[in-house]
């Protein structure tokens, strides 16, 4: 059964121009187009040998994209591995091997493999009980990967029955059932115990915001006798959580009526009281500066805005952004309240972010004391080198 598409036999030859040895040693596992001296023609996704920008020593194998900003995705750096079916194998059951230490049969929602911290450059596949979706980072990941060879892997080893790959791209609208037939509507599946559902196709992400779990777990512990307001509440994961952690009541604030409408389904499928929770369909901006001239407060205040910054320079307007959320998000919150803020942008460091709440609580004339900062839960490893991969920031604050 082939995992990977590309071979041995026609591995194409590369040479960095600077040196980046030592961060390729330590784990990192891009080599970005303008540090190559070369970039031969070739088919994306094609083997590739990548030697240091001296003597021409080898140090690296992987796969090569000749027009992506990503040139190379490093498979290996022991001289002695070959990039085969057999490598492939050894890192998809490593990857298993760290879920089935993590979940047990009360969370059927998680990230089986994340691409580059698991060794397995490009590839993300996320199971909801016995589906797959997989996510491929770009062409040349499209090429390397057989995902025939995968569907079977996971069938074989997860009793996987579909296999729904998700479009490319934004620019590219077709996703493809790889394997099995999908089902029809929404996969039911469970996390912590709590009832979800997720739409393979039509979903954001894969489906469901799998990299807040932990989070949500942590909403729940303080969600006891609040009201909880829940703004971009997509589907409801923050609000069933604090729902069945006793909240007084919870609001969920989205821009999206559909995902309002799971959310209630959400809700009501975890057996909790429908009089308790309120979706309310609105811009969150406009619904905050609504609520905070009304002089409105909850006890408890979550704000997980979509990523404002997709690339370097929009940085300092998602900056901006997140100030005024969170300002706006602050004065909504009662005096000993909690308010949680996170942010989904990589561009956007932790350092940055807490910057953002700093003045944002500020300019509401609060202060905050922090219960917790936190990040991506452990089904979504990250290669220590590489910061730029743990996109997620959560911060869990008491307002006075
Ligand atoms: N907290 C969610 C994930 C949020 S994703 C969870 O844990 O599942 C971001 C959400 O913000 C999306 O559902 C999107 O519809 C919504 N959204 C984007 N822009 C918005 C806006 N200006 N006002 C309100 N909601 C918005």
């Amino acid at each position: 059964m082939p995992f990977i598409r590309s071979r041995q036999q026609n591995q194409i030859k590369l040479q960095l121009s600077r040196d980046l040895v030592r961060s390729i040693k330590r784990g990192h596992a891009w080599v970005y187009s303008n540090a190559l001296r070369d970039h031969p023609k070739a088919q994306p996704g094609a083997q590739a040998v990548l030697s240091d920008n001296r003597g021409g020593k080898e140090i690296a194998r992987g796969y090569y994209d000749p027009k992506g900003p990503i040139a190379l995705r490093i498979c290996t750096t022991d001289p002695s591995e070959k990039l085969n079916d057999d490598w492939a194998k050894r890192r998809m059951h490593h990857a298993l091997a760290l879920r089935k230490d993590l979940f047990d049969e009360t969370t059927t929602g998680y990230r089986l493999f994340n691409g580059e911290g698991d060794g397995l450059p490009g590839l993300v596949c996320d199971i909801y009980d016995h589906s797959a979706v997989i996510k491929l980072d770009g062409n040349a990941s499209d090429q390397f990967w057989d995902l025939q060879g995968i569907s079977e892997w996971l069938n074989n080893h997860l009793g996987v029955r579909v296999v729904y790959k998700r479009p490319l791209s934004r620019e590219d609208k077709h996703g493809e059932v790889v394997f099995g037939n999908l089902p029809e509507g929404p996969v039911p599946f469970y996390e912590n115990g709590i009832k979800f559902t997720a739409d393979l196709v039509k979903g954001q992400k894969t489906g469901f915001y799998l990299d807040q779990r932990d989070n949500r777990e942590r909403i729940r512990k303080f969600a006891q006798g609040r009201s909880v307001l829940n703004m971009f509440g997509y589907t409801g994961g923050f609000s069933v959580y604090a729902g069945l952690g006793k909240a007084d009541h919870v609001t969920t604030v989205d821009s999206a009526k559909p995902a309002l409408e799971v959310a209630e389904d959400h809700w009501n499928l975890n057996q909790l009281n429908p009089l308790l929770h309120h979706i309310i369909q609105a811009d969150a901006f406009e619904f905050l500066k609504s609520a905070n001239k009304q002089d409105y407060r909850w006890d408890m205040v979550i704000i997980d805005p979509p990523s404002f910054a997709p690339s370097e320079s929009a940085v300092p307007g998602a900056i901006a952004a997140y100030e005024k959320l969170i300002r706006a998000g602050a004065k909504s919150t009662s005096r000993g309240g909690l308010l949680a803020a996170s942010s989904c942008s990589s561009h956007v460091t932790q350092a940055a972010f807490l910057g953002a709440c700093e003045n944002g609580i500020s300019k509401a004339k609060r202060k905050s004391t922090v219960i917790g900062i936190y990040g991506l839960p452990s089904d979504h490893p990250t290669p220590l080198v590489m910061p730029e991969l743990r996109y997620l920031k959560f911060v869990l604050m008491q307002l006075d």
